[in-house]
Order: C-alpha cells, then structure tokens, then sequence
C-alpha cells in the first residue's frame, strides 16, 4: 500500500499521508499491517493507514532519543518559533485539517473549524512559552549559590483519543515540545488522518527530524508498547478511566516512567432557581450535547432546583429537540454521527439500562436515521443518584436529570460520582456562586456556561478522573522536572 493518497470531500481535496511518522518520514510499519478508519456518517471505510506496533514503537523511542540531545541545542526561543509556525501552518490549511476532522471523527465542519483554531492557538501559546521558563535562586546562605533548572523528562509517550483528534494532539505536544522534550504521540485507531496531515505541516515548520513522531495502531499493541517502555520517561494519556489504570500500571512495572491522565467524567450541571433561564437552557444543552455529548467534561447530569424543574424540563426538552442532526458537512448541523458502531452499541445498551431501571425517557433514545452512528438527543427524568445511568460516563447525546432542594443538596448530589472532572453552576446569587464553586469536588466549575475551555487555563481532573493539569502554565510542569543545583562559594579546605 502507498504512503499517501488523495481524499475528496465536500470542500477541499488533499493529499493524506498514510504512513507512520518517524524521524521526519512517512514509512510503513515493520509488520506490514494496515487498517481502515472508517466515516462514521456513512459506516464506509475512508482509507486504510499503515499500522504501528511495538517494534515501531522501539524505532521511534531510538529515534527520539537521538533527537533528544541534538534538541537541547536548540535555543528556547528557536523552539518556541517552530512552534509558532507550526501554529500558522494549522491556520493556513484550516480548511484541509477540519475536512479531514468531519470526515473521520463525525464533528461537524464548525466545530471542527473551532478544534482546528484553538489548536493552533495552543501551539502558538506553548510556543510564547518556551522561552520563558524559569527557576529560582534559593538563599541558602552566603557560602552557597542554590538555583533551580526545569529540565525536560526526556522522550515523551502520548496517548491520544478519536473524540478531539487534532486539538488534544495539540495540548499534548504544545507543552512537550516548548520545554525540551521530544515525542511520540499514539493516535486513536478511530481517527489517525488529522495527526499525519499535521506531520507534513511538522517538516515544513521546520522540526528537525525525531523530534515529533506520530504512531498510528491499536491501544492493546502500540499503546501498551508505549506506556510499558524501558526508554520512555514519560507517558500522558487521554481516554477511559479503565485504561488509564492499566497506563499507570504499565508504568509501575516498567521503568516508573512519569505518569499524567486525563480520564472520563459524569459532570453536574447545576441550575437554581435563580438563574437566567434562556441562558441557563442553552448551556445546558451546550454542555451535554457539543461534540455529540463525547466530551470528557459533558455536563452529561443535569441537577435543577425544584421551584423551576418543571418549566425548565419542558423549555429544556424543546431545545434540545430543535439540535439540528445529520451530515457534519452540512451549515446548520450541530450533532454529527458517534465516532463508531462500538460506541453507538455501548450508548444504546446505556438507554436501555435507563428504560429499565426505572427513569423516564423525556426525549429521543432512538437511532436517528438509517445510516450512520447517529442517536437522537436523550433526555432522562426521575433519575436517582444510584442509577447505573446516573454514575458512569455514556459519552454521548443523553443526559440525565435530577431535581434538587437546595445548595446542601445540590452539592451531595453534584459530588455523588467517582469522578471530579468539571462542573456548572447557573444562579444569579454571586456568593452561591462561589460557595458552590468551592464546595464542588471538580478541576473546573463554570459559573454560568458550561465547556468554555481555554488553552490559557488548567483542566484535568479530581477524584478518578485523573491527575496532572493540561493547559495553561500548569501542563509545563508535566514536562519538566526540577533540578536544584548546590554550589559552595568558599575555597576553604572542607
Ligand atoms: P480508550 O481509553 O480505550 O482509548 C483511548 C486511547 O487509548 C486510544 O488511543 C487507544 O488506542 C488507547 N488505548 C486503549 N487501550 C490501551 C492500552 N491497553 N494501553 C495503551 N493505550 C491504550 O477509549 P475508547 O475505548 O475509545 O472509549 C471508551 C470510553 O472511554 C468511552 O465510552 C468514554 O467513556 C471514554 N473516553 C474518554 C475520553 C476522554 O476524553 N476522557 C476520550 C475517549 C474515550
């Protein structure tokens, strides 16, 4: 099979790279494998890549290592220039990479324009940080200089998920690369297109070789081969809870390689009484239903006072009604296909579990369509905290609803899960605001919005949704380690 080919779609066609990236170069894997990614809007396949396994993944650990001392010899600020190119390659070719985001992942053309912007606005951020890390000089007193230096850990694995393709490769490797690292990012099996077009832009950007490798391959081969690794110093990894279990696992057993995880959530979205209701309703359907609902901060529990249940539930339930479903290509769609036939089934067998334990369906539960991954926006009412469907993640269009009495309650139920990723909170009452915002056991509270993610601010998770902060100053330090350095001052004979 070639290493590249050319892909229509509705508005642009392109070359797509098909092989792996290593060391600057599009090669095939040593096994010889392929696989197909498939269009989740028509269920047909779109092309196959080469595929990576454990002894590519040995390659491009050599590789990255080798690039990892001719790295330190470039300049902060030559480094961060790269970057801040790579960031205006992302933006000259928006159109190409947010095809290519439709078509392979399902989001639709503007939302995958949104990813692409805000990537490139991650690169570019990472790349005004480079050169300005600094330590500190530590008074130890006269006879001693004490100063800190962060050092990058060295060759960086990162594994990524399909539901943000390009914009997660970019929160990834934005913050590796800025500080000294080199890497070698796994893709998803879903969605490996966006990440190899972007390695054309890595060359043209000027990186020398090895210093970003990409991997296309399965989670069970090349991801393992990752995240056990003797000569990999570091590992971050996006996805589901359980397998970031077996990362830090992984880890434990191998070289105890440095871990980050930014795993799965069941986010309370808190409504009181005293919110502005149109705004309040059109966060709310925001939260859950952006991307599809395949968001690891979806607001996937809706929590509302009982003074406004039932006028928001019936305003609420005739919003999300009126989300516009069908080709992501299309202008005035909102909700694409789920991402695979794996994730529609595991979402359909969630609804079911809902009918049966005992939940009412207010809205949907139902394939929207024929053909595609597509799922009606779903609405569950009388939903109790010990529900299946009120505890573990769906990710996808359903949210689940539960009536509060007041902040006491809100807060046991809104912290009532084992995960701590996000939540919102919608009240005109400045002090509940904050009170709220402090007693929610969430790495992000929104306070009247919900999913406003900036590159410039931390997100990662409490509780079991993982550890480590992506974004912001914060996610450098999950590519640095500290050195203090101890010098004596006098010559005296010790
Ligand atoms: P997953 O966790 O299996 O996959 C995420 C990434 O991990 C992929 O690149 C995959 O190849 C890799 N991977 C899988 N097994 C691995 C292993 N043993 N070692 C190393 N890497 C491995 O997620 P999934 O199966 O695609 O989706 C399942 C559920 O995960 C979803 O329903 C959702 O709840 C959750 N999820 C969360 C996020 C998030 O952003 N937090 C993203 C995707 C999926």
């Amino acid at each position: 099979m070639s290493l590249s080919t050319s892909i229509q779609t509705p508005i642009v066609t392109f070359e797509q790279p098909l092989g792996l990236f290593i060391n600057n170069q599009f090669v095939k894997g040593l096994e010889g494998k392929t696989f197909e990614t498939v269009n989740p809007t028509t269920e047909k396949p779109i092309v196959s890549v080469h595929e990576g396994t454990a002894e590519d993944v040995d390659i491009a650990v050599k590789v990255a290592r080798e690039a990892f001392e001719l790295w330190a010899e470039v300049t902060p600020s030559n480094r961060g220039r790269m970057l801040t190119k790579l960031a205006d390659l992302f933006e000259r070719d928006i159109e190409t990479l947010a095809a290519i985001e439709s078509l392979d992942n399902g989001k639709s053309l503007i939302m995958a324009k949104n990813d692409v912007r805000n990537a490139a606005g991650c690169l570019r951020y990472y790349g005004g940080w480079a050169d300005k890390i600094i330590g500190q000089t530590i008074d130890t007193g006269n006879e001693t200089l004490t100063y800190t230096r962060h050092e990058p850990i060295g060759v960086c694995g990162q594994i990524i998920p399909w539901n943000f393709p390009i914009l997660i490769w970019a929160w990834k490797v934005g913050p590796a690369i800025a500080v000294g690292n080199t890497v070698i990012v796994k893709t998803a099996e879903q969605t490996p297109l966006s990440a190899l077009y972007a390695c054309r832009l890595i060359i043209e950007a000027g990186f020398p070789p090895g210093v970003i490798n990409v991997i296309s391959g399965f989670g069970r081969t090349a991801g393992a081969a990752i995240s056990s690794h003797m000569e990999i110093d570091k590992v971050a990894f996006t996805g589901s809870t359980l397998v970031g279990r077996t990362i830090l696992q992984a880890a434990a057993t191998s070289n105890l390689k440095k871990v980050s995880l930014e795993l799965g959530g069941k986010s309370p979205n808190i409504v009181f009484d005293d919110a502005d209701i149109d705004n309040a309703i059109s966060w709310s359907n925001y939260g859950i239903f952006y991307n599809h609902g395949q968001c690891c901060c979806a607001g996937s529990r809706l929590l509302v006072q009982e003074g406004i249940y039932d006028k928001f539930i019936a305003r609420f339930k005739e919003r999300a009604a009126q989300n516009r479903v069908g080709d992501p290509f299309a202008p005035d769609t909102f909700q694409g296909p789920q991402i695979s036939q794996l994730q529609f089934d595991r979402i359909m067998e969630y609804i079911n579990h809902g009918k049966e334990e005992g939940a009412t369906l207010a809205l949907g539960g139902e394939r929207h369509g024929t053909k595609g991954y597509f799922i009606q926006p779903t609405i569950f009412t009388d939903v109790t905290s010990n529900m299946k469907i009120a505890q573990e993640e769906i990710f996808g269009p359903i949210i689940v609803v539960q009536k509060f009495k007041d902040e006491a309650d809100a807060i046991k139920i809104g912290n009532s899960t084992s995960y701590g990723l996000a939540a919102g909170v919608h009240t005109s009452n400045l002090n509940r605001a904050i009170r709220m915002s402090n007693a929610l056991k969430a790495g992000t509270v929104w306070v009247n919005n919900y999913n406003m993610i900036s590159y410039q601010a931390p997100f990662g998770g409490f509780k079991q949704s993982g550890f480590g902060r992506e974004l912001g100053s914060y996610a450098l330090e999950n590519y640095t380690q500290i050195k203090a350095v101890v010098c004596r001052l006098t010559d005296a004979p010790f």
